[in-house]
This record gives structure tokens, sequence and C-alpha cells, in this order.
């Protein structure tokens, strides 16, 4: 903030003059031309394409302005949570090589695991204040195609993807409430910040302070903020809404899900439908780069109603055959024999019952007619006692096709009281169920299953974003069914076989 030194500018454009190029005597033309007083105004007037009109600003002057301001038609976007943490991690990687940066974490929607995002948002912390040393290191790095603004505390750079990338300094006392304040929600924040007030404390980027001496008291680490406001740390998926916190303070935040405990991928697409790989190579790369994985599920395709890139009912048996030749060669029954079926218009299934009994695991998902309200179909398929996991289910495709309407009640309860588990789809533009649909799942007593639906091995990696998704939905490993061996699993199906039984007596 510059405001005390350029008493002209009205305050909530100080920020502007941390942009490349922008001097007061610019700022204030633009203001005075424009005849705007505020960064409301400033957008609008922006927004209106209105900076052409005043000719003190270069070409230059007013594009950064307006990416600053977020109204560049052209560059606004948001893009999809996997491909904003692989940018991430690049540039984490490229800050981690600087012998002035002791830490870097991500911050922001991010670090949140928000579905979608709009920009990278990254606190690091430095060692010594060569300032003009660190922005001229990082303009040179390899991610950044220009910087915007550079401030003490904050550098805006625009990535070679169009999307900006904030980074935060700060030094070591103050890393711990940058990383919290810049990770949010705002919402969140405020949140917290309130309970600090009540509690004798004040926070913010800077610290933790006791509101009557202003004495700093701690904050190098976020720990260090929970600690203080005696609540269980929140891990900063869940950082979003009100009864976390309720829950934290009462120190009953359930452990989340973590990888690690995840027993293996219940949806694969082989060269036998429409994946790319071998049900061998498949086997042999995921038995090796996920070692603590004990089984993996092949769920090629199968329809006896359409043919193309799907395992039609006269090759299932040589499929069968061929996965036993590949348990053969590893030793153990690592490779499960599993479907995708269509859930038909009518809510039957694309293959009959006689061939769907001989699997070890089927998904049944919704493949057409994506704009009706599909709660008839739903629940017809977790009717059926060969069904264990419905693939995908609220449709969606990120950026392109919305949610079908469901009576999600209906079927969760349903789900629940059958035994039919509902995936988390980890694919990037899928991420279905959502983190909130995942909480009402969970809330309903449903179990949950992460899958990558991987169709080649580079999607394997996909993992990550389901175990992300589960945990912003509030899921421990109980709720999830691949956390469990194999044998458990047998179990969940044969209490499903049991309670349709038992309907039917
Ligand atoms: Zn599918």
């Amino acid at each position: 903030m510059k405001s005390h030194m350029n008493n002209t500018i009205p305050d909530s454009l100080a920020d502007l003059l941390d942009i490349r190029g922008i001097t007061t005597s610019k700022l204030n033309t633009v203001c005075r031309e424009l005849e705007v007083g505020n960064l409301r105004q400033l957008s609008t007037a922006a927004a209106m394409e209105q900076l052409e009109n005043v000719p003190a600003l270069s070409p230059e002057d007013r594009k950064n302005i307006k990416r600053y301001l977020k109204v560049d038609k052209d560059a606004d976007q948001r893009i999809l949570l996997w491909d904003a943490l692989l940018q991430g991690r690049e540039i984490l990687r490229a800050l981690r090589t600087l012998p002035e940066v002791e830490k870097a974490s991500l911050a922001g929607s991010l670090r949140r695991g928000k579905d979608t995002i709009g920009d990278v948002d990254i606190v690091v912390q430095v060692k010594g204040r060569d300032y003009k040393k660190l922005l001229y290191k990082i303009e040179r790095m390899p991610f950044s195609e220009r910087i915007i603004t550079a401030g003490r505390n904050r550098i805006c750079v625009v990535l070679h993807n169009q999307l900006l990338a904030f980074i935060y300094l700060a030094d070591e006392q103050h890393f711990g409430a940058a990383l919290w304040y810049y990770t949010g929600s705002k919402s969140y924040n405020a949140l917290i910040e309130h309970m600090a007030a009540d509690k004798g404390y004040r926070i913010d980027p800077l610290g933790l302070y006791d509101r009557k001496t202003n004495k700093y008291l701690a904050t190098k680490t976020e720990e260090d903020i929970f600690n203080y406001l005696e609540m269980d740390f929140i891990p900063p998926e869940l950082r979003e809404e009100q009864y976390v916190i309720d829950k934290a303070i009462a120190h009953k935040l359930p452990p989340l899900v973590t990888f690690d405990q995840l027993k293996g991928d219940m949806q694969l697409h082989s060269d036998w439908s429409d994946g790319e790989g071998s049900i061998e190579h498949m086997a042999r790369y995921i038995f090796n780069v996920f070692p603590h994985y004990q089984y993996i599920v092949i769920t090629d395709h199968a329809s006896a109603n359409r043919t193309g890139h799907v395992l039609e009912p006269g090759s299932i048996y040589l499929q069968a055959a061929e996965i036993n030749r590949v348990n053969d060669i590893l030793g153990f029954d690592y490779v499960k024999k599993g479907v995708e079926v269509d859930i038909l218009e009518n809510g039957e299934l694309s293959l009959p019952d006689e061939l769907l009994q001989g699997f070890d695991w089927v998904i049944a998902s919704v493949h057409s007619q994506f704009a009706r309200d599909n709660t008839s179909r739903l629940l017809k398929a977790c009717e059926n006692p060969y069904v264990h996991c419905i693939g995908h289910p609220s449709g969606r495709i990120i950026g392109s096709r919305n949610p079908y309407p469901v009576n999600w009640d209906l079927v969760f309860d349903l789900a629940a009281a059958t035994s039919t588990a509902m995936e988390i789809n980890a694919r990037p533009n899928r991420l279905d169920l959502n983190d909130s649909l995942i909480r009402k799942a969970i809330t309903a007593g449903v179990k949950l299953v992460i899958n990558t639906d991987a169709h080649n091995l580079t999607q394997l990696d996909f993992i990550q974003l389901g175990v992300w998704m589960a945990r912003k939905g509030g899921c421990s490993n109980t709720d999830i069914l691949n956390t469990l061996n194999w044998k458990e699993i047998e179990k969940f199906k044969n209490r499903k076989l049991s309670s349709i039984k038992k309907d039917h007596r």
C-alpha cells in the first residue's frame, strides 16, 4: 500500500500503483478523465473499454490495468483444478531453487481444492529482503511471461497460459499468518477473524496480535493460529463453512481420508473397450508404480445394445481368461473382473443379469439423455442386486455439461439401504460426485468409491484429485469403500444380495 505517499489517489486504487509503468500522475489522469473515484468505478470503466480514451496510457498500460482488474475479456478464464495444480507445482519447484526462498506453498482456491481455478496463489517465505534481486530472478523464471505488479509483499505474474499467479512474500515470523490469510476462503477468514476478536486477538496476514497490547503472539505456522484459538487444525479443503469451525472448536473434526489408505482403483478401461493399454501392461505398471494397491478392477464398457469400443457379450469370457493369465504371472488375484454397463433409458442395464452376476464388480452409469431428470433410472439401477456402484452419478462435465436433475435424497437413501456404492470419479473435468453431493451422500450413510476412470497410464495420477474431492466432502477412510481389502469388499457385495433378497421374500 502506497496510499500514504500519494494522497491524491483514492485509497482503493493505491494498489494499482504497483502495476508496471503506472505512475501517480498517470493514475491521476485516468481518475480525472474517466471521472472515477474508486475501484468499482474504474473496473466498470475499464470493462467498457474506456481506458482507450486516455491518451496518457500506452497499449501495454491498458492491457495490464485490465488484466489486473480482471476485466480483460480475452484473458479471463478459469481452468480445471488439475491443470492449475500442475501449473502451481511447476512454480513451486522453480521458486524452491532460489536460495532466498525458504518455504513455498500453494494457497488460495487451489490449496482449498475448488473444481476450477481463476488465479494461482502462492505464499513464499523469503530470507533477507533483497527484494529487487528476487524480483529480477522471478521475472526470468520459465513460468513467467511478464510481471504486472510488484509490490513489496506481492508479485503478480502473467503465466504463459495467461493465468495470473500471485506470489505473496512473508518472512519467517509471518509465514503462517500469510499462508492462512491467502488460503481463504474470504468468508471463512471473516468467521475466524470474528472468533479471534472475541478471544481478544487480532489476526491479519502479518500475524496474530493481542488486541489490547498490540503484542505479536505467534504465526510462524498455521498450527500456531489454531492453537491460540483453541481449535483443531482445519485442513485447507474444509475452509469454507461455519459447521467445520464448530466441529474444530468441539475437537470433533474427523480425520480425512488419505491417498495411502486406498487399496485399489476400481474403474479402469483397457484396450478391450475404449482404453489405450493392454490389461497386462496396465497391471504390471500399476503394480510397480502404486505399490500399496492390493487390487485393480478392469471395468471396460460392455453392452449387448451397442457396438464399437465396447466389450460385446461374446468376448466377456475371453477377457476373463486373459485376466486369469495376467494374475497367474503376478502370482495372485490382483486384477479383478469388473464391467461398466450403461443404464438404459428405462433404467434397465446394457447387459442381462445372467452375465452381470459373473463379474467381481459392476458399475452402472448414465451415458445418454443428460438433460432429463434421471432419478428413476438411478433408483432402478440401485435396485439391481448385481450393481455394486453407480459411476459418475451426476453426469456433469465441468465447463460443458451441467449435472442432470436428480432427487438426491431419494437416490442416496436407496443406495444406503441397498448397499450400492456411489463413485467419486476423479477425472479432472468430472469430479463427480462433487464435494457438496459427497457430504450429502455420507450423511445418508452411502459408501463411496474413489476411481480414476483411467483410459491410459498417465490418467492413473488423477487419483490424487479424487482423494482431494473426498476430503473436501469431509470423508474419512470409513466412508470410502476402496480403503478396504477385497475380502471386506466381498462382504459389502453380499450385504446387497441379502438386503434385496429380504425385500423380495
Ligand atoms: Zn462412464
